[in-house]
């Protein structure tokens, strides 16, 4: 007999993970559920899998990446309509996402040798008589915690710089988007079908800590910071290296020499698309004094036009994960309560399964519509008296993820100076598809990077050869060496270094 669901809420039955749809409760798929010892078998044909990847150079992984890329981008609408079934996200979001994903595999694939590659470093003065050579070899089994709101480019971003740096990936996805997690291990298996180089373990919260604790030899998290740091300390038994991909409450800042209209643009996508379910989204907004209200218009002016439901209309969809509903009602209502007005939305916005956009204005700092993440289509905004006032106001919380700048002669230095991995200027979101720069965050936000050289290297060890290349002048390193030449050692020294 099949049970009844609420909608989005995974329910594991005969030993099955069964996701549904968060609106329409319709079933998006159902697979069997994990134990640790499963997870660990899976780690074992990983590593038998990722002798055979590291074994196929560069060049063969190039080859099967690039194929993969391919099979995803036709595939396209395919991917997005299930990232719909399951999670609610709009299709066209689902497409924007994957188009994300699919430009990091081409980069991730074309790059790997280059900056993972065995090259030549130079030599020092001192031990001039060795060559100094570097390369970055795959750590073997990686182990891939994904979050559901960004399901394919989230752990993708993990997920394909593990693979062209030459590991085998074992991603155990989140209960809420266990079905696109699974198409993504198949459609890998399309192209790579001769051994399970991506394999997927599904699951709750314990398949993940069962994951951290399988013999992986490197752990890539991306969620939440509570659960990050349970992952940490669970990785901490065994000295397993982690990466940390965690929450955000991101600040976008608005200059006065800002164009409003495109900042204002910016600032609706980047708060409410996905529903303001997004790591990267912005949440606070800090706006100076002398375009603080035209700006205010012309935001409220773009958000109210967003239609919000569950057609293929939608611009914004339904709230992924039931439970985070209560959070982002807490949200408004406490911003309420403590003297802060919806210029638009507000309490009435929360209506199960939908939340409709909100902005809200003269929240107090404190409050937890500013200083926690809330993941829904809300936001802040608030009157400063100039840049360094929104500056000191943004980076006053533990999180430091991303940002965004809105103005011309101090943009820039503003960017720099917020307390954040990443940062957009005259945009919102933009770097997590450059593929060319590192993603990741500070603080409570996690440390490592996913994407770019820095992506690459987080997935290969570093190993460094120095070799011979003739006699040495000053042997330092032999107990055959001579008082005189360890004088004549001293003397080098001090003429090389003893100066300035
Ligand atoms: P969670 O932290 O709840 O879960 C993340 C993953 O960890 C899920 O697969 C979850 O499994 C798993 N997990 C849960 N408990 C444990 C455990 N004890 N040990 C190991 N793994 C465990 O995050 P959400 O899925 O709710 O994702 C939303 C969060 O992710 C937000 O905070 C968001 O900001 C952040 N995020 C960060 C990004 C970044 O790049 N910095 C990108 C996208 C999102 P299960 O789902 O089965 O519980």
């Amino acid at each position: 007999m099949t049970a009844v669901h609420a909608p989005g809420v995974p329910v594991i039955e005969d030993g099955e993970l069964v996701s549904t749809h968060p609106a329409t409760g319709a079933e998006a798929g159902r697979f069997a559920v994990a134990d640790a010892d499963d997870v660990r078998r899976s780690v074992a044909r990983g590593a038998e899998a990722a002798r055979w990847w590291a074994g196929l150079g560069h060049a063969g992984r190039r080859q099967r990446l690039l194929r993969w890329r391919a099979l995803i981008a036709n595939r396209l609408t395919e991917i997005a309509e299930l990232i719909n079934r399951e999670g609610g996200k709009p299709v066209a979001d689902g497409i924007v996402e994957t188009t994300a994903a699919i430009e990091h595999i081409d980069w991730a694939a074309r790059n790997a040798r280059r900056v993972l590659g065995p090259r030549r470093v130079r030599s020092r003065l001192v031990l001039a008589e060795f060559s100094a050579h570097l390369e970055y070899q795959p750590y073997g089994v990686v182990g891939v915690i994904g979050p559901w709101n960004y399901p394919v480019v989230t752990p993708l971003g993990s997920i394909a710089y593990a693979l062209a740096a030459g590991n085998a990936v074992v991603f155990k996805p989140s209960e809420y988007t266990p079905a696109v997690g699974q198409w993504l291990a198949d459609t890998f298996a399309e192209v790579v079908p001769e051994h399970p180089v991506l394999q997927v373990v599904h699951g709750l919260g314990d398949v993940g800590a069962a994951l951290c604790r399988s013999g992986v030899a490197k752990v890539a998290f991306t969620g939440s910071t509570a659960t990050g740091k349970k992952v940490m300390a669970a990785c901490a038994e065994t000295l397993t290296p982690v990466l940390i991909e965690a929450g955000g409450k991101d600040a976008m800042i608005v200059d006065a020499d800002a164009n409003l209209d495109a900042a204002a643009e910016a600032c609706v996508w980047g708060g409410l698309m996905n529903a303001g379910q997004t790591c990267i989204g912005i949440e606070r907004v800090y706006a100076v004094e002398p375009v603080y209200d035209a700006f205010l218009a012309k935001v409220v002016e773009r958000a109210q036009r967003l239609t919000v439901g569950d057609g293929p209309e939608a611009q914004i969809g339904p709230i992924t994960m039931p439970s985070q509903i209560e959070i982002i009602r807490r949200h408004i209502d406490d911003a309420v309560a403590r003297g802060g007005r919806a210029v638009l939305g507000g309490p009435d916005a929360v209506r199960p399964p939908y939340v409709h956009p909100t902005i809200l204005v003269d929240v107090p700092e404190d409050a937890a519509a500013v200083r926690e993440e809330t993941f829904g289509p809300t936001l802040t905004v608030k009157k400063v008296r100039d840049a360094d006032e929104a500056v000191t106001l943004a980076n006053a919380l533990p999180y430091g993820l991303g940002g965004s700048v809105f103005g011309r002669r101090r943009a820039m230095a503003i960017a720099r100076r917020l307390r954040s991995g990443m940062a957009a200027v005259n945009s919102t979101i933009t770097f997590v598809g450059m593929s060319t720069l590192p993603f990741g965050g500070v603080g409570d936000s996690g440390f490592g990077r996913i994407h770019g050289d820095d992506g690459l290297r987080e997935f290969g060890r570093a190993k460094a050869i120095t070799k011979r290349r003739g006699p040495s002048l000053l042997p330092a390193m032999t107990f055959e060496r001579t008082p005189k030449q360890v004088g004549l050692i001293a003397r080098t020294i001090k003429m090389l270094y003893g100066r300035g």
